[in-house]
Order: C-alpha cells, then sequence, then structure tokens
C-alpha cells in the first residue's frame, strides 16, 4: 500500500526514534493534511507572499517553537531527528511548506548555538513566532563549494563596529528576510580563519536586493549587496575569526535534513506511481503488471529504503552527540539526494507523458528535487570529503 505520509512508519518503530519523534511525526502529518487546500493555493501565489504567509502560519501554529529555547519545556522534541522528520513530512506535502520551515530553522540555528543572551533575546522570539524571517548567507558569485574563499568584507570602524562591503549570491529567503546571517572577511586571521559572522537586519542601511532570481522551483531567491554597511560590535555573531566554524558546523548540521526533505519527495512520487501504475490499462491488464514496471518499482522501494535508514542513522549520531556524526550527514545527503532524483525521474517514466504536463505532481517533484544535489554541499564536493574520512594506510586489502 502506497504510505501516503511523509515517513516510513516502519523505520519510524525503529530505535533511531523514541515515542516522541513518533508523536511528532503524526502530528505534523495530521497538521498538514488539516491544510490541505492552503497547498493548492501557495502554489499559485506570487513566492515572496507564499513565503512569508508560511513562516507566520508555521510560527502562529507553533511549529518553529523549538527555535527558542528559552520558551521552553516543549511536549515535541527539538533535535536534528525531529528536524529531518518534520521535513521528510513537509517536503512530502508541498516544497514551499518544506522551503519555509528549513530556511527558517538554518538561519536561527547559528544564533541558538553561537549567540549572546542579547542576540538570543533579540532575535529567536520573533524568529520562533514567525514575525523576523531568516536568511543565512555565506555564497558568493566566486565563492560557492569554496566555502573559504568568501570575499565580502567587514572593515573595523573606529566606533569599534563594522563596515560591511560586497555581494552574497544565491541566498534563500533573499527577497522577504527581515535578518540574515551573513559570513564576512574581518581579516582576523589568515585564509579561512579570516572569516566571522553577523547578524544584519535588512533594514541597516547599504542592504539591498540586487537580483532576484527565478528558480527551477518558484521561491524566495536572489542575490544581496552590501554597500558601506554600519553594523555595531554586538552583530558579530560568536568570535571575531570564528565565521568559518560557524558556517560548517551549520551545514553539517543541517546536510542530513536535506536528505530527509529528499527522501519526502521521493516517497510522494513513489506514492503516485503506485497508485499510477496499478490504475492504468495496458494489455489487457494493469500496467502494475508487467514485470518491467514491478522491477521499476521495487528499486524504488529498495532506494526509498537505503535513503531513509541513512537519515535516521545520521540524524541518530548527531542527536547522540558523536564527533563522526558529519560523516554520516554527508553519506546520507549525498544518497539521498541523489536517489530520491532517481526516484521522481522513474516515477515521471511510469506515468509517461501525463508525468510531463506542468502542474502534475510528477512535474512539480521533477523540478523541486533538482537543486538539493548542489546547494549545501554538492554531491561531488561531499564525496570529497567523505573519501578523505577514510584511511588509506589501515585498510584491509594488500596485507
Ligand atoms: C536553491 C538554492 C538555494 C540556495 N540557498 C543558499 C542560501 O540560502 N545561502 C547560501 O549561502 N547559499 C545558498 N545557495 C548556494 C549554494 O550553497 C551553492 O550553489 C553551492 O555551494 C555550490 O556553489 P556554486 O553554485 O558556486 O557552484 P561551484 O562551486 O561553482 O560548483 C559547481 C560544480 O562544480 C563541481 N565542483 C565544485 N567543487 C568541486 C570539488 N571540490 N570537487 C569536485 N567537483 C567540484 C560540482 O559539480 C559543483 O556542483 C543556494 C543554492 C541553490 C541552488
Amino acid at each position: 500500500m502506497p504510505s501516503t505520509t511523509g515517513f516510513d512508519p516502519e523505520i519510524l518503530g525503529l530505535p533511531f526514534y523514541g515515542d516522541e519523534h513518533r508523536r511528532l511525526a503524526q502530528q505534523i502529518n495530521t497538521w498538514c493534511e488539516s491544510y490541505g487546500e492552503l497547498w493548492q493555493t501557495v502554489r499559485r501565489t506570487d513566492p515572496d507572499e507564499a513565503g512569508r504567509r508560511l513562516v507566520q502560519l508555521l510560527g502562529d501554529e507553533g511549529w518553529l517553537m523549538s527555535l527558542d529555547p528559552t520558551t521552553g519545556p516543549h511536549d515535541l522534541p527539538s533535535d536534528t531527528r525531529a528536524l529531518c522528520l518534520a521535513r521528510e513530512t513537509l517536503a512530502y506535502t508541498e516544497d514551499l511548506a518544506d522551503f519555509a520551515y528549513s530556511i527558517q530553522s538554518l538561519a536561527a540555528t547559528p544564533i541558538i548555538r553561537y549567540g549572546d543572551e542579547d542576540q538570543k533575546k533579540t532575535y529567536l522570539p520573533g524568529m520562533a513566532d514567525g514575525s523576523i524571517i531568516g536568511a543565512f548567507a555565506v555564497s558568493e558569485l566566486e565563492a560557492g563549494s569554496e566555502v573559504s574563499a568568501v570575499g565580502l568584507s567587514a572593515r573595523r570602524f573606529h566606533d569599534g563596529g563594522y563596515v560591511l562591503d560586497g555581494r552574497k549570491a544565491w541566498i534563500a529567503n533573499a527577497t522577504i528576510a527581515d535578518l540574515i546571517v551573513v559570513i564576512a572577511r574581518t581579516g582576523d586571521g589568515p585564509g579561512p580563519l579570516g572569516l566571522t559572522a553577523f547578524l544584519v537586519p535588512v533594514d541597516t542601511p547599504g542592504v539591498r536586493v540586487s537580483e532576484r532570481l527565478n528558480a527551477i522551483a518558484p521561491r524566495s531567491f536572489g542575490h544581496l549587496s552590501f554597500e558601506h554597511c554600519h553594523v555595531p560590535a554586538e552583530a558579530v555573531l560568536g568570535r571575531p575569526g570564528q565565521g568559518l566554524v560557524i558556517a560548517l558546523d551549520l551545514l553539517e548540521r543541517f546536510r542530513m535534513t536535506v536528505g530527509a526533505a529528499a527522501v519526502g519527495f521521493a516517497r510522494r512520487a513513489a506514492d503516485a506511481a503506485l497508485v499510477h501504475t496499478r490504475d492504468r490499462d495496458a494489455y489487457g491488464g494493469k500496467l502494475f503488471d508487467l514485470q518491467l514496471v514491478k522491477s521499476s518499482l521495487a528499486d524504488i522501494q529498495i532506494r526509498l529504503n537505503a535513503a531513509s535508514l541513512l537519515v535516521a542513522r545520521a540524524a541518530w549520531e548527531c542527536d547522540r552527540g558523536d564527533r563522526g556524526f558529519a560523516k554520516h550527514s554527508n553519506i546520507a545527503k549525498v544518497y539521498a539526494t541523489e536517489a530520491a532524483q532517481n526516484v521522481v525521474d522513474a516515477s515521471v517514466q511510469l506515468f509517461g507523458a501525463a508525468g510531463l504536463v506542468e502542474g502534475s505532481i510528477t512535474e512539480r517533484l521533477y523540478r523541486q528535487i533538482r537543486s538539493l544535489r548542489i546547494y549545501e554541499g554538492a554531491s561531488d564536493v561531499l564525496r570529497i570529503s567523505i573519501a578523505e574520512t577514510l584511511d588509506m594506510r589501515r585498510g584491509t586489502h594488500g596485507g
């Protein structure tokens, strides 16, 4: 039977998860189902308006509550497994809902982990209730995969503050954000050690959207410009020179959640393909009866299971505090996003021409899945990181 939920109840039953995670998955799934018509509406809405509306809705209904740890205790878990399950279920339901949830979490997490008390008090309550929309800006046209090449400069000002000059590229929520976490070059140390993170409200003079971009799957997306943008010393997040650590720590924690979103998209495609092949008349029977169709559906299930398990393992490693979790996060992201691309493509194939019609579920998923193999670490780059964790000298082959 198709799962018709963003998660696999059998995998959720494994010891990677606790009862609190199972409750969360059920609750967010029920919530997604209760807003059925909204998902249709937001797809027809301008992406900026849809983004604002969804962050506000998620905040109003408590799904962003964990972004303000001072409001605890919460009755739902706020760990990495919870983030993954929420993304899996939201992505299954609607790409824009996952986007709103994930970018808000991405922007708030460095404040939760590295912010001082004032910064937390100033920003986290608004990020948790949806009234402050966040963005996280590290990429530049000249510095994408190579994070340490960031060039946007932050020069010390005589009043102890900084002046930011430069550009950021490909930023999610660029056109709707109220607050941007910016990684800039202060030169406090050589090369990668010369980066610092800043909290920059968008109403700071000198900050502007330099270009709005239409992404393959519509969303708030664009390039940002910072011109003589003066921020006080209190805008530094963490310590001067800690910017690369903050950026890498965040990306390592979020990569497996990108894998989780990929699983959500893939599971939606798999469910649609199963329903279609059982329904479609072919050769005096149903499409499903053909051996090669069954083989394709079986491969989809194999990939989905493997991807879900890798995501669950990586999130579990992170939550239990294993310092080696980053490798598992990279493995989960590479496998789940590549497998999901494959699953969505196989589903389009099983639908035939109907799978390519604009607005159909498979056409939407085909566009939505593509960027996941690029952002927060392109598959090729992560493969190199995974290979670097292998100590070839300790290999078992060659005696
Ligand atoms: C939808 C979307 C949302 C995004 N949101 C954000 C955001 O909110 N904030 C932000 O800061 N950035 C964001 N980005 C930018 C994203 O992080 C970068 O696109 C990504 O890091 C890759 O950088 P690049 O595009 O410059 O590609 P490049 O770095 O130019 O790489 C291009 C390709 O070259 C290959 N390659 C690069 N390096 C290596 C290597 N070492 N070994 C082997 N192959 C390699 C890979 O195939 C890679 O895909 C977003 C991107 C997308 C598509």
